[in-house]
């Protein structure tokens, strides 16, 4: 089944203990389709300035990815990110943030776009997701992400666009305070009770310890794929929420069981931790199918249990 991203698009520039890079392809509707890219037809939306050129596009050609709903703003600057990472890899510094054209954009997507039957909101202003959610009326499974900052400033909003959605993809700090529970199994049913649609799902994504998938009967959890060399983590939660979500859409119409949604999470997983080997897109851009399955099956050993 298609696969709809509205998100940013971006130039990073990061710094880790491994190096840095200036002015990267970044974003997380980028790390969401390249990683999508390898289970089904993906359509990227969002908006980028002038400064945006054809090499970046062609990453995301190359692998498939239909590029027609990027909006090139005339005179406009591509969102734009600047962080630090020090030992720890899970805790970064953002140190600029730059909206340039995010911060006029009024998605209007294509009939391509729409009909598509899975639709992953990435991290932008909650009501932005809400208007995209409501152009997309054929759509079998939705999810979103979101982040601190909209918890603190949109958060009437943020919970309605939750409401609208069947899985929330979070890290689990922002789950706790989006929750104002300190247990992340109690502050994902408490996101789960805000709406009575029948099988929704909260994933908590946990760095460098892997995720959790929390249904209201139901819990499971995967630790990340054990690498000693991490270079560069921007992305990682959005390529996990690529492969999570672009498996689901290959699953066509059939019911999204636990076992699907677990191996799910293994694909993303997968997927993940390639990401998070090179800076920004460089690892995932040359990917192949093969290699997402051999550390599928590797994962699969890993945490089997008699
Ligand atoms: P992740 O490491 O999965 O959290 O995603 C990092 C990506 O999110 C980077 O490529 C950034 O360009 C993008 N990003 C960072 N801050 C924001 C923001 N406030 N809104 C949208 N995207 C962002």
């Amino acid at each position: 089944m298609p696969v709809t991203v509205v998100g940013s698009i971006a130039f990073d520039s990061v710094r880790t203990p491994f190096g840095e890079r200036e002015r990267m392809l970044g974003g997380a509707a980028v790390h969401f389709a390249l990683a999508a890219s390898f289970f089904d037809e993906v359509h990227v939306v969002g908006p980028v300035g002038d400064d945006f050129g054809e090499a970046e596009l062609d990453v995301l050609r190359r692998r498939n990815i239909d590029t027609s709903g990027i909006e090139r703003v005339a005179d406009g600057k591509t969102f734009f990110w600047r962080a630090e990472y020090g030992w720890d890899l899970n805790n970064r510094e953002t140190l600029e943030t730059a909206l340039g054209v995010f911060e006029r954009f009024e998605p209007t997507l294509s009939a391509k776009a729409r009909a598509s039957d899975v639709v992953f909101l990435a991290n932008i202003q909650p009501d932005l997701q809400r208007r995209v959610r409501a152009q997309c009326l054929d759509t079998r499974f939705a999810a979103l992400d979101t982040m601190n900052l909209w918890i603190d400033t949109a958060r009437p909003s943020l919970v309605k666009a939750i409401n609208e959605v069947d899985c929330v993809i979070i890290n689990d700090a922002e789950l706790r305070q989006l929750a104002d529970r300190p247990s992340l199994v109690g502050a994902a049913r408490e996101v789960l009770s805000w709406s009575t649609t029948p099988g929704r799902a909260v994933v908590a994504k946990l760095g460098e310890y892997g995720a959790a998938l929390i249904t209201r009967d139901g819990y499971f959890s995967i630790p990340a794929f054990p690498l000693e060399t991490v270079v560069d983590p921007t992305g990682a939660g959005d390529s996990f929420a690529g492969g999570f979500i672009g498996y689901v859409a290959a699953q066509r119409h059939k019911h999204l069981t636990p076992t699907l949604l677990r191996r799910a999470m293994a694909y993303g997983t997968a997927i993940a931790s390639f990401n998070v080997e090179e800076f920004g897109t460089d690892r995932v851009a040359r990917l192949r199918m093969d290699e997402v399955d051999e550390r599928v099956t590797d994962l699969r050993r890993m945490t089997a249990f008699a």
